[in-house]
């Protein structure tokens, strides 16, 4: 059974004079169980996606539409009563900087205690208490952060806090967003595997939203590459990044050190990201795309569906090969 369908999104942003059209038509699926890595440049959308999800875009700073279902919920139909009881029990976020939602004049345990208790009033002190130990180490704390400051913590376990923080209710779905970019290599590899151990035992689906492919490659089944406001391509990571078609998912991977360990050239993609003010007629990546043709600037191309549910959207994806020339099978 679908767990999260997402169909035909759209969000749109009030500008001043205009609107910025963050998020275009875009539809995924996820299983129960699902990993999912959201990968794209800075400014395609990715976070807005994820607040589209939590429903944490005010109706005056933008609009949503499409369909949003977790189950049986239509999300976009809920009342504000309602989608605060789906934010933390049906769906947990972590941003990079959820860790600055936390006082630094209260100890931590406090604070856990008091978030807790918005979702469950009427928890007796001790079972909270215990509660609050458990999910610590759960994250692998020490105990003694229950009566640390903030300030007291590492970056590390100040975002071991944040993910405790989004656990707290058993939720079935978690949003990760950024949330262990700060955070140096050694420390951001073990939080994951830690994560994904914690994913098995509970059951978690899991979208992780993050600029860094090895991220996605060492912790994500599947992969959905944005561009612009738009998925450009998506499916199994075992697919799409070992065997990019679309020519942007291409370049995002020689932009960045091989996922393979061997030693490549990095190309940097030249040029940026289309306004998201302006209606784009064509391909939105045709602008910086090395194999951009005539038809590109004037139509958009499909999104095609090919097997082993992978998508891809470029005029010169047909049958599950980029095909460039007439006949012609181009390997970039
Ligand atoms: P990053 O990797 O830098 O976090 P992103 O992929 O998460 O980028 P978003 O933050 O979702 O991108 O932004 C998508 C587009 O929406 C950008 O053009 C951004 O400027 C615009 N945008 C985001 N928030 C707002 C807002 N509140 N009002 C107007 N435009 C916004
Ligand atoms: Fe490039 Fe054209 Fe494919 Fe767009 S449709 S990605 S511009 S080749
Ligand atoms: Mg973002």
């Amino acid at each position: 059974m679908v767990f999260l369908n997402v169909k035909k999104l759209n969000v749109e942003y009030y500008t001043k004079n205009n609107s910025v059209h963050a998020v275009q038509d875009i539809s995924f699926q996820l299983d129960q169980r699902d990993t999912i890595g959201i990968v794209g440049e800075s400014g395609s959308g990715k976070s807005t996606l994820a607040m589209a999800i939590l429903q944490l875009i005010p109706k005056n700073t933008g609009k949503v539409t499409g369909k949003i279902e977790m189950k049986s919920k239509r999300l976009l139909d809920l009342t504000p009563s309602e989608i605060r009881e789906v934010r933390w029990v049906d769906i947990a976020a972590v941003f990079q900087k959820s860790m600055n939602a936390l006082s630094p004049v209260h100890r931590v345990g406090n604070q856990l205690s008091d978030i807790y208790r918005l979702h469950e009033k009427n928890i007796p002190h001790k079972m909270l208490k215990q509660r609050i130990f458990q999910l610590l180490d759960m994250v692998n704390l020490p105990s003694h952060v229950y009566k640390a400051y903030p300030h007291e913590l590492s970056g590390g376990m100040m975002q071991r806090v944040s993910i405790a923080l989004g656990l707290m209710h058993n939720p079935k779905l978690l949003i990760l967003d950024e949330a262990t970019t700060a955070l140096d290599v050694v420390t951001q590899t073990q939080i994951l595997k830690e994560l994904m151990e914690l994913e098995e035992k509970m059951g978690l689906t899991r979208i992780m939203i993050t600029h860094d492919l090895s991220i996605v490659a060492s912790s994500c089944k599947k992969v959905a590459v944005m561009y612009s406001g738009q998925i450009v391509e998506s499916g199994f990571v075992k697919d799409v990044l070992y065997n990019p078609l679309h020519p942007y998912t291409k370049s995002l991977i020689k932009s960045v050190p091989s996922l393979k360990g061997e030693n490549r050239k990095i190309t940097a993609i030249k040029g940026s990201i289309p306004d998201l003010s302006k209606p784009i007629e064509g391909c939105v990546f045709a602008a910086r795309c090395p194999y951009a043709k005539e038809v590109c600037f004037q139509s958009a191309p499909e999104n095609s569906e090919l097997e082993n549910n992978r998508a891809v959207k470029c005029h010169f994806v047909k049958g599950g090969e980029f095909v460039w020339e007439e006949g012609k099978q181009t390997i970039v």
